[in-house]
């Protein structure tokens, strides 16, 4: 898998970012190289992820990944629900190491894969929990504890909101990352003090529409 350390890779990430406006440095992209390789290595064994081919994964896993970086503050604590792979958490703690990160994944593979590549690139400040999400939201080392709660391919917006409000702090943020058409669900949720704020943007080389509600 030494495509991943390719500078051909790592480019596809550092420009793809940057047309979207998020700067990567090259020792970032190495990091995110790291990861890839770890997730395609165990991907032979446990089912981490169905996406395979290096560029796809550059794209959909890495800069999609790191769009919700512009509502994310230095110095802040994020959890990510329904981690898997560690999508979007791990990049977004390469790219913003100010975070503090909690990934939370009911799979137990999918965690210890987590908890090898937190070890493999030294990371700190980020912690990987097996738990369900629904056990999670009682317990007072977690409740009202993060500036933002964020999940990508996790459940439909309304579910998503009920699990994760209990986990925001005051004035927090959620954000769902979607890739289909939000509109109805958007529609379903209320109870929040705003509206919910829906920003749709256009992967690199590939074209996909993805986008993220924010609550
Ligand atoms: N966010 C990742 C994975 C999406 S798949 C990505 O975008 O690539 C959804 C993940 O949610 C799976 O890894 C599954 O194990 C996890 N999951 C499903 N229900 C959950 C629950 N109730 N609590 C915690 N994790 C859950």
């Amino acid at each position: 898998m030494n495509q991943f350390h390719s500078d051909k890779w790592k480019s596809v990430i550092r420009e793809g970012s940057a047309g979207l406006g998020i700067h990567v440095t090259s020792q970032q992209a190495e990091m995110m190289a790291v990861h890839a390789e770890e997730l395609m290595r165990w991907n032979r064994k446990t089912n981490l992820t169905a996406i395979t081919d290096p560029m796809d994964i550059a794209v959909k896993h890495y800069i999609d990944s790191l769009i919700p970086l512009h509502k994310i503050a230095e110095n802040t604590s994020l959890i990510d629900i329904g981690t898997g792979g560690g999508f979007p958490g791990i990049p977004l703690k390469i790219v913003r190491p100010s975070l503090c990160v909690t990934l939370v994944d009911a799979s137990r593979k999918k965690v210890n894969f987590l908890k090898q590549v937190i070890r493999l690139l030294n990371l700190e400040n980020i912690e990987a929990v097996h738990a369900r999400i629904e056990e999670m939201g009682n317990d007072p080392q977690y409740r009202e504890s993060f500036d933002t709660a964020i999940s990508r391919a996790f459940t439909d917006l309304e579910r998503f909101a009920g699990l994760a409000s209990p986990f925001l702090k005051n004035r927090g943020q959620l954000i769902a990352m979607k890739s289909r058409k939000t509109e109805e669900e958007v529609k379903s949720i209320s109870g929040f003090p705003k509206p919910p704020v829906v920003e749709t943007y256009t992967l690199p080389f590939q074209g996909a529409v993805r986008s993220l509600i924010i609550l």
